[in-house]
């Protein structure tokens, strides 16, 4: 049984009815070093919440610096920088890029690290944003069907799409972790960026590759359904993918936007109001 670090999230009332978000990262069955990272940052000023995952690549520590290192400067930069919040994404991706790379080139023992990133800004008022780099992916569940809103920028994934290889084959291919771009390993980074547009009810989930390479689409939905505390999503995701091997880091970050509230309709219940006030002035007299 996994035992999953930081599980709880807390943040701030939403107007509307805060999102309810829980995320967490586990070592996996195999490996020694967990590479992965994943943090929440909350603007209540602007009432927004940004979400991020990063799964670091190279060297025995290089990965795990590259990693915590986008998500603290991701969500350094999307907070204390101006203009609209897909601009503010944007460069706080290609900042954290340069700084890491700075990095590698002031320590030897860091050369060669990067990382994917996977980030989520969830706006209030307004739209919110998906931006990612490398394989890590963002996932929307809406009215029973899962569906994955990134596009994966690795060697299989550009094969399957160009129809080299099936989906079936690419599972068992042995360069599944090829990835073809990364923060952190050039000087510009390639990033793709994208609307999202909350309805209530929506579920979303950020994943390193250690959770959707060894969980199906399928599975992740019956998971995401079974439970309607994302604390329980999460841990599920994260014991399922630890079934299923658990050969890599795996993390998940979940996010619930909750339905409306069911309202009973003013208009009918002053009619009731009404209605008795009229049987009672028309009752006869006796
Ligand atoms: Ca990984």
């Amino acid at each position: 049984m996994p035992t999953a670090e930081d599980t709880d999230l807390p943040g701030p009332i939403w107007a509307r009815g805060e999102p309810r978000i829980a995320g967490a990262t586990h070592v996996g069955s195999v490996r020694q070093v967990n590479q992965d990272a994943f943090g929440r940052f909350d603007d209540e000023a602007r009432s927004e919440i940004l979400l991020v995952v990063a799964d670091g690549l190279g060297g025995h520590l290089g990965g795990e610096v590259a990693s915590r290192m986008a998500v603290e400067r991701i969500g350094e930069f999307v907070r204390t920088s101006v203009g609209d919040p897909d601009e503010r994404l944007r460069s706080a991706i290609e900042q954290a890029n340069d700084d890491i790379l700075d990095r590698a080139r002031e320590d030897p023992s860091l050369d060669g690290m990067g990382t994917t990133v996977v980030c989520l800004l969830l706006v209030e008022d307004g739209r919110s944003w998906v931006a990612h780099v490398g394989d890590s992916r963002l996932y929307r569940l809406r009215g029973g069907s899962i569906r994955c809103l990134t596009e994966d920028h690795s060697l299989i994934a550009t094969l399957v799409r160009e129809g080299v290889l099936t989906e079936a084959q690419a599972r068992d291919d042995p360069r599944r972790n090829q990835i073809l771009r990364a923060l952190g390993v050039r000087e510009d980074v390639e990033l793709d960026l994208g609307a999202v547009e909350l309805q209530p009810g929506d579920v979303y989930l950020l994943c390193s590759d250690g959770l959707h390479g060894l969980i199906e689409d399928e599975e992740i939905q019956r998971l995401a359904d079974h439970s309607s505390r994302p604390e329980a999503v999460v841990k599920d995701l994260i014991e399922a993918a630890n079934a299923a091997g658990g050969t890599d880091n795996v993390t998940g970050v979940v996010v619930q936007i909750p339905e409306p509230m069911p309202i009973e309709p003013v208009r009918g219940g002053a009619g009731r109001l009404l209605e008795r006030a009229r049987a009672l002035l028309t009752r006869p007299f006796r």
